[in-house]
């Protein structure tokens, strides 16, 4: 890990002052902080290289696409895929919306067959599959969580000879729960071999290291700006045997072979995934903030998320006044979700940043049915990253404690 003076230095947004304090960033499950070294790629490309991809032969175009190709490589490499299962989309959102078509569409799935996901899903992991479902006759199950909190066991349950595709989050955006992806794919596995494995990565990626082959999963989706990268740039791993199964999803330029009054054929992958012009300047900003992340490690990155979720839950549980849910331990990692009794979450949020500079996010997290389930309709919710320290969760308790003093 750097020291806070060079993370200082890395991401100057950490020197700014909020209302007279010191930036406390802590709504990192948001979207994180950019360094400079991946905005000086960005605009290194922009101002120097800019050219559209796989069209033109010129400079430009030469560079720019080999600079498009060599950031798919890199990120091919980061989670052990090979380059052709690298799918470019805007991000998490996109990624798992062109599954659910695709898969509907290219009837992988079919009517009789049962789509299982859970209620602590992000949006964009609930809404598609519950669309789809409605749309093409295929049924959804919802495996609900128990006061917020996933058990594995029960889970398990839910999966039957009739299950062909399990998506599901690698950790809650809401509680930061660190879901055992490896011992669902395992078990799943032995109750039907064919069974479809989506990893929803946003939170997950950014926070601990991927192996896709070592974890035998058939797709990942991840988001570059929870991950040091830029907005609008997002993967879609997939497993080549399914990917040249499956139908597009867009159709445009760069994604054909031949078109014809008749017909079109489509190209090879990862292409055919890939319709119009795509965000070059993303996917190289997304692979410098791979190279960023590998520089410090994934390892340490996961260890000092880690140790900071434990030492903030220690000192949060000590104050009264807090309601923290999700698992509340070592299973939980770089996000505490929680309410001050009986206080609006908006007005704590507000307060913390007029009163201490510190950022974290209120509302329901794209996570409604997760809402219901815990009873609420809204948290707080802190989430750390690898520039915080444990100086700012002293920041954060102290200004819970204010907030508390004032409202309560
Ligand atoms: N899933 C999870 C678990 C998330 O945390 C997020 C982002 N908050 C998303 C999906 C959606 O990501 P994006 O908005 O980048 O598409």
């Amino acid at each position: 890990m750097l020291s806070s003076n060079e993370y200082e230095e890395e991401f100057p947004v950490l020197k700014r002052k909020i209302n007279g304090h010191r930036l406390v960033y802590l709504d990192n499950a948001a979207t994180s902080l950019r360094p400079k070294q991946v905005m000086e790629a960005v605009t290194e490309y922009s101002l120097n290289h800019h050219a559209n991809v796989h069209r033109s032969t010129h400079t430009l175009a030469s560079e720019a696409t080999e600079m498009f190709e060599s950031s798919r490589q890199k990120i091919a490499k980061f989670i052990n895929a090979q380059e052709e299962e690298v799918i470019f989309t805007k991000g998490t959102t996109e990624s798992l919306n062109l599954l659910a078509y695709s898969l509907a569409i290219s009837k992988i799935v079919k009517p009789n067959e049962e789509i299982l996901i859970t209620t602590m899903e992000h949006h964009s992991n609930f809404v598609p599959w519950q669309q789809i479902g409605k749309i093409f006759n295929i049924k959804i199950k919802y495996f609900p969580l128990r006061k917020g909190i996933f058990e594995l066991d029960e889970y398990l349950k839910y999966i039957n000879l009739k299950t062909k595709i399990i998506s599901i989050t690698g950790i809650s955006n809401v509680t930061g729960q660190v879901i055992p992806i490896n011992m669902i794919v395992e078990k799943a596995r032995k109750i039907r071999k064919d069974i479809i494995i989506i990893v929803d990565g946003a939170q997950y990626v950014p926070h601990i290291s991927v192996n896709v082959k070592s974890l035998d999963i058939d797709f990942l989706a991840f988001s570059g700006h929870k991950m040091l990268g830029p907005t609008g740039i997002g993967i879609l791993y997939g497993k080549k045997e399914y990917l040249e199964r499956m139908s597009p999803f867009l159709y445009g330029g760069e994604m054909i072979d031949k078109v014809s009054m008749e017909d079109t054929t489509f190209t090879i992958l990862p292409y055919k995934f890939e319709a119009g012009t795509p965000n070059v300047e993303g996917s190289i900003g997304l692979a410098k903030a791979v190279d960023f992340l590998q520089q410090i490690g994934m390892n340490n990155i996961a260890q000092h998320d880690n140790e900071l979720t434990q030492y903030a839950l220690e000192k949060m549980k000590k104050l009264d006044f807090l309601e923290i849910y999700g698992p509340k331990n070592n299973l939980q990692s770089s996000i505490i979700s929680f309410n001050v009794k009986g206080i609006h979450p908006h007005d704590v949020a507000h307060l913390l940043n007029e009163i201490a500079g510190v950022a974290i996010r209120s509302g329901h997290h794209c996570a409604q049915p997760m809402m219901t389930e815990l009873g609420v309709r809204s948290t707080c919710r802190v989430s750390f990253y690898i520039y915080n320290q444990n100086e700012d969760i002293d920041i954060l308790i102290e200004g819970l404690k204010k907030v508390w003093e004032w409202l309560k």
